[in-house]
């Protein structure tokens, strides 16, 4: 089968995050069944009753409570929405050397690849064991790769994780948090403040201080990263009911994504700090933390050797990212990873996502080779 003809057949299931992906899983887990791979599925079921499925495939060993495996392909099953009214949406259409269709690029183009690498493979005369990792619920919260982080899974000693890079080697990526803040005041008429205390008077003082911890956060550099530095947003700000009264709540939001030397709840623990010293001048300060999300990031050392290969094998310099992958749980798994696959990021989740032949093509002998390097 042709590498193209893999992506129509993957880009003609549709794995948008909001329905089971148990259709691709399927289709996956015959592939891999008639190449010689013995399957597991680890699943759960999400918070609208869906079955969500992670798929880890295995050649050359057996699969146990904790399988240990030398090399690991992870691409994750789910995409992103599309707009109804994109005909090519689950229409592989290719124009100008260019291959159209909702998650060609992010990242079914990278599985596709690994597909036919792995086809290509002497898969019996492999020294070392490979897997194939397919994940759910990436683009809602790399809730796939968490779950078999969670499981303890497996033990890749290296792991190519795709997503869409242009083919550049990515060795460490900042890591994503999340928490919403609700503070709390008490309502009262407009034009007699003593009565009431206003929730988004409070809410400002909590932001100007996160302000000036973005600021501090500056001084712990990571050179290799743009910004150099864990990054603070808030948002959303959402309070208050009416022009004359006085706010009794406010909610915002809060992301950092800290850098992989820093402890990934470093901002929580400064944000509790902050609200302890609002307290001491106002002893009614009322304010709740409810964190959301607290993902680390990841570091792969330049003289790692699964770095070195993809280096060498791309002709790039391994860079980083300052998003959230699901490299960051195979490192958790005890794995050194890297991210690469064919695309460019900011073409991903665009009506109009594409991915290049000519990188298609490319990382798919890139994996070869590197399946060939760590296993062979
Ligand atoms: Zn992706």
């Amino acid at each position: 089968m042709s590498l193209k003809q893999i992506l129509a057949d993957l880009v003609a299931i549709n794995s948008v995050s909001s329905v089971s992906n148990a259709p691709i899983i399927n289709y996956l887990d015959e592939r891999c069944t008639s190449l010689g791979f013995t399957t597991r599925r680890y699943s759960y079921v999400d918070e609208n009753g869906l079955d969500k499925i992670n798929l880890v495939a295995v050649v050359g060993t057996e699969l146990s409570e904790v399988t240990e495996v030398e090399l690991a392909l992870v691409g994750h099953t789910d995409t992103v929405p599309f707009d109804p009214h994109w005909e090519e949406a689950l229409t592989l259409t290719e124009r100008d050397g260019r291959l159209y269709a909702r998650g060609s690029c992010d990242t079914k183009g990278f599985i596709a690849a690994a597909l036919l690498a792995v086809e290509r493979a002497d898969l019996k005369n492999l020294k070392g064991s490979l897997a194939l990792v397919f994940t759910s619920d990436e683009e809602i919260g790399l809730r796939g790769a968490k779950f078999l982080a969670d499981l303890n899974a497996l033990r890749p000693r290296y792991s190519i994780v795709g997503e869409p890079t242009s083919l550049q080697p990515i060795r460490a990526g900042k890591g994503y948090s999340l928490a919403e803040v609700v503070v709390r005041g008490r309502e009262a008429h407009s034009a007699y403040p003593s009565l009431g205390a206003s929730a988004v008077f409070r809410a400002a003082r909590l932001i100007n201080r996160l302000e000036q911890l973005a600021e501090q956060l500056k001084a712990d550099q990571h050179p290799d990263f743009d910004p150099s530095y864990t990054t603070i947003n808030v948002g959303l700000v959402r309070g208050g009911t009416a022009k004359n009264v006085i706010a009794g709540e406010c909610r915002f939001t809060v992301e950092w994504r800290p850098i992989p030397s820093q402890p990934s709840d470093l901002v929580f623990n400064l944000m509790n700090d902050a609200i302890a010293e609002e307290r001491k001048t106002d002893a009614h300060f009322d304010a709740e933390l409810r964190l959301e999300r607290l993902d680390s990031g990841f570091e792969t050392g330049t003289d790692s050797r699964v770095v070195s290969l993809l280096e060498h094998l791309t002709e790039k310099r391994a860079g980083t990212v300052a998003f959230g992958t699901e490299a960051a749980h195979m490192t958790v798994l005890g794995s050194e990873a890297i991210v690469i696959g064919p695309g460019d990021i900011r073409e991903a989740h665009r009506t109009g996502e594409f991915v290049p032949v000519d990188e298609l093509e490319r990382c798919s002998e890139i994996i070869l080779q590197a399946v060939s390097e760590l296993c062979g």
